[in-house]
């Protein structure tokens, strides 16, 4: 297409120079953060709970935290590359509530590197009817789109379903959460896709863990082999996060 050759992006470039996705700052590359925003970012590195991402204090690797070995999730491995501070919440805020979508392709190039290798299809985390009518978008499919698009793994976004709309989840417990969230999702599989494969399932964010168990649960309810879970960021109790 015309408007991908370099000189026409440069005229682009010049007319509409490309901003920081924080503070609006003019920067060089599209889809990125300016020098003062970037240190922002807190990526994830090991040591890391090797079951649901959150960082690990005081040892040398990566294995189950606490929490994890206390209340097993039932997905296998929760993969996301940034912590969730206050401004990735801002980033992630802009992408799900307001005319962000243009902010995809920055977050699928934090995420690309936290993608499994033995996966069959990606699943995105369903909004409620509801929610989808008024927001008019969901973020976890247009995120598993990108990545789709990326790997040439397919992605179904009608197999699960929210039946239950849930009221925010913030102040509650880690019991409350799940027994919130039992019974909200459905799976309506009449191909039979899910027999055996291993599931990628995609949201923005990944906090106490309760949807993506909940979803998780309905995949491998339905026959799936083993659902693992991608996310833009992980919460962490002292960032703003989880109970
Ligand atoms: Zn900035
Ligand atoms: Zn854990």
């Amino acid at each position: 297409m015309i408007f991908n050759t370099p000189f026409a992006q440069a005229v682009i470039n010049f007319l509409l120079p490309p901003q920081c996705a924080l503070c609006r700052e003019i920067t060089k590359q599209p889809y990125t953060l300016c020098g003062d925003c970037w240190p922002k970012l807190k990526f994830i590195t090991s040591p890391k709970c090797s079951v649901c991402c959150v960082p690990l204090d005081n040892v040398d690797h990566d294995m189950p935290c606490a929490d994890c070995l206390k209340f097993p999730p039932v997905f296998s491995k929760a993969y996301a590359p940034l912590i969730y501070n206050d401004s990735v919440k801002k980033l992630v805020l802009r992408y799900k509530n307001y005319d962000g979508l243009h902010l995809g392709p920055m977050f699928f190039g934090w995420m690309q590197r936290c993608i499994p290798e033995d996966i069959n299809i990606i699943v995105p985390v369903p909004l409620h009817w509801w929610r989808f009518f008024t927001r008019q978008y969901n973020q976890a499919t247009e995120l598993g789109k990108l990545i789709a698009k990326h790997t040439n793994i397919s992605i179904n976004s009608s197999l699960l379903k929210r039946v239950k709309a849930t009221a925010s989840q913030g102040h509650k417990s880690k019991l409350l959460r799940y027994e919130n969230l039992k019974d909200a999702f459905v799976v309506t599989d009449t191909k039979n896709i899910l027999q055996k494969i291993n599931v990628l399932l995609i949201d923005d964010v990944l906090t106490s863990g309760a949807t993506a168990n909940a979803c998780a649960q309905a995949l491998l309810n339905a026959g799936a082999a083993k659902v693992d879970v991608l996310t833009i960021a992980r919460a962490v109790k002292d960032n703003n996060g989880t109970p």
